[in-house]
């Protein structure tokens, strides 16, 4: 058993503390909403009233936040707190690169071991354990935090140095996003073409426009496997989340020059169907907004 500190239970941070505990680990859990302390509780783990109150003797740290400033002043907190070497802080929030390397290399002048592990799979994933970690950290980081990320996730994938995780997720997501729209895009002018949604997918499945857009999340109601489209667009990956993902790579492609025409489309349609009140719904949903 690992005393485990985790802070940020929300949505995703629910499910994964209540896994943690279910694993058999001693989880203190923090999240500022007394909500979802209540929850915390209800799923094995023992809320307490601060981060550096959960970090107090913990061999690991867990952060799953909204974004990158979240972290940073999570962080702060818990180094104005004396954390102390050998704690490992494993952050799975979905944030900016540049932030990502930043806090890492503050922890490491504290003599601590830091790693970037962002998640892919959503809030069914994170309930269920089957989440898919990248993680960026030292090999023997990464051989620390395995054994933790595991408990709560199906697939767990070193993909380098601090930072590097991030890197994967928002690239990832970037062309999740940018598939999304092309997907949508193909059974509208399909449709206008006059083939049957069902037919096309039957062909395009097992053809060369096969991506996991179509096949595994269709946004077309009715059409393969059960996802967010045949539930009115509600669950999943909320449209306001790609958006957020979208900006991040935009973000990252400004800083390093690359250039991510595609991305950067995809961001434009998801802020204009986010800015037209849109943002709760699935991220698929955007073939609404395609179709006018
Ligand atoms: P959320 O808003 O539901 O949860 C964030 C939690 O952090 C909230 O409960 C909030 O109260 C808490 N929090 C904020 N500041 C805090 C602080 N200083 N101390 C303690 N707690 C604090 O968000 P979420 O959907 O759980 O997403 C978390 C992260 O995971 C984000 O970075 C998101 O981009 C990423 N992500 C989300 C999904 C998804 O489907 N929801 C999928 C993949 C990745």
């Amino acid at each position: 058993m690992t005393r485990i500190a985790f802070i940020g239970l929300g949505n995703m941070g629910g499910g994964m503390a209540a896994n943690l505990a279910k694993a058999g680990h001693d989880v203190r859990a923090f999240d500022l909403s007394a909500e979802a302390l209540d929850r915390a509780k209800a799923a094995g783990c023992l809320p307490v009233a601060s981060a550096a109150e959960a970090a107090d003797g913990a061999e690991a740290i867990v952060t799953m936040l909204p974004a990158g400033t979240h972290v940073e002043a999570v962080y702060a907190e818990l180094f104005a707190a004396n954390v102390a070497p050998p704690t490992l802080l494993i952050d799975c929030s979905t944030i900016d690169v540049a932030t990502a390397k930043r806090v890492a290399e503050a922890a490491q002048a504290k003599g601590l071991t830091a790693v970037d592990a962002p998640v892919s799979g959503g809030i069914g994933a994170a309930n269920g354990g089957t989440l898919t970690f990248m993680v960026g950290g030292s090999a023997e980081a990464f051989a620390r935090a395995q054994p933790i990320l595991a408990a709560m996730g199906k697939a767990v994938i070193h993909a380098g140095a601090n930072g590097t995780g991030q890197a994967a997720k928002i690239a990832n997501n970037m062309l999740l996003g940018a598939t999304m729209v092309a997907t949508c895009e193909a059974f509208l002018l399909a449709e206008k073409l006059g083939l049957d949604p069902q037919t096309f997918y039957d062909i395009s499945s097992v053809a060369s426009g096969q991506s996991w857009s179509m096949t595994s999340y269709c946004p077309v109601p009715g059409v393969g496997p059960d996802t967010p489209a045949d539930h009115d667009y509600q669950g999943g990956f909320a449209t306001a989340l790609m958006l957020k993902d979208l900006k991040l790579a935009a973000a990252a492609a400004g800083d390093t020059g690359a250039d991510t025409p595609m991305g950067a489309k995809a961001a434009e349609l998801y802020q204009r169907f986010a800015d037209d009140g849109q943002g709760g719904l699935d991220f698929s949903a955007i073939i609404r907004m395609l179709r006018g």
